[in-house]
């Protein structure tokens, strides 16, 4: 029977350190993380709810830029600059997806690189893939913490990743090699998938479908970190058939309770990494 990451009390620790961390620096923070939402989108509005709840609790303010979907670039690029001139504004979140009409290079582009807490600038993915990173994304930087938090090896390990979006996938694929694990990332165009995926000593799997990793997929013993974050007749479950996979790994990150907490946390350390690298 796999162990059973708990990715709320990891995340619950990194979020006593962030308020610590917050409380020893002034009577009142000053420090305010900005999210930008341009349109309607139910799932970045829960992921912002959970956010701001969790900035609250560690005394980081909350403020959310809802733009209507409508929103013509120059008004977006306008906020970005005011929001980047702002001194208490410690970080920057875009939400993607942008709508088409928006081109998310020049927004992204267009966050102040200390102030860009989910690391979309390419300045700041260059520097993820090269090894020099300060703000790492979220999602990624959350589950490398878990793992390692964990003590799980991943020196020469093989790690397989399903899924390539520039959030998760990629990035994640670079911070893997950077612990010097083996990384295979995978794709609608795998050939022989599920032998891939037996291959993995780490599995982890961003694709979007409910129970896309079936028990039969997993090596004995491997570590199944599952990032996937679906909703099925009302209830959030993962891309990973948790149940019968259970049988088969060593650890396996549950839905909800394992990734999703870690990505707020991450979002928290990057907000004081940020803060930190505009008053160095
Ligand atoms: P995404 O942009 O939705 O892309 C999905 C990826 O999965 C693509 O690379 C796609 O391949 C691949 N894929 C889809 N079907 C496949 C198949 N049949 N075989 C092999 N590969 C397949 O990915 P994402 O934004 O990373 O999101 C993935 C999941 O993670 C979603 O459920 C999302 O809600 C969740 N998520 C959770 C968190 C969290 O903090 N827990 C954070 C971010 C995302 P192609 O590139 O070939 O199309």
């Amino acid at each position: 029977m796999a162990n059973i990451i708990n990715g709320i009390a990891h995340a619950g620790i990194i979020r006593e350190e962030v308020k610590a961390r917050i409380e020893h620096m002034a009577p009142v923070s000053p420090m305010q993380l900005a999210v930008i939402l341009v349109g309607d989108s139910s799932a970045s509005q829960s992921y912002n709810n959970m956010n701001k709840t969790a900035c609250e609790e560690v005394g980081i303010g909350f403020a959310l830029h809802c733009l209507p979907e409508s929103t013509g670039q120059g008004q977006v690029l306008a906020l970005i600059d005011s929001l980047n001139n702002t001194p208490e504004v410690a970080g920057i979140l875009v939400q993607l997806p942008l709508p088409l009409h928006l081109d998310r290079l020049r927004v992204v582009s267009a966050i102040n690189i200390r102030k860009d807490v989910d690391c979309l600038h390419p300045y700041n993915i260059g520097l993820a893939v090269s090894g020099l990173g300060r703000l790492l994304p979220c999602t990624p930087a959350g589950i490398l913490t878990l793992l390692k938090r964990e003590v799980i090896c991943l020196k020469g390990k093989n790690a397989v990743i399903v899924g390539r979006s520039d959030i998760v996938g990629k990035p994640l694929s670079f911070l893997l090699q950077a612990e010097d694990a083996t990384v295979t990332v995978c794709h609608r165009h795998t050939e022989n998938l599920p032998e891939v995926c037996r291959r993995a000593d780490v599995l982890a799997v961003a694709v979007g479908t409910p129970k896309f990793i079936t028990a039969g997929m997993v090596k004995p013993g491997a570590v199944i970190i599952d990032v996937g974050s679906n909703f099925v007749d009302g209830k959030l479950c993962g891309d990973v058939d948790f149940e019968n996979c259970l049988d088969v790994a060593s650890h396996i990150t549950p839905v909800p309770g394992g990734v999703g907490p870690m990505t707020v946390a991450a979002l928290l350390e990057n907000c004081i990494k940020a803060w930190d690298l505009q008053h160095e």
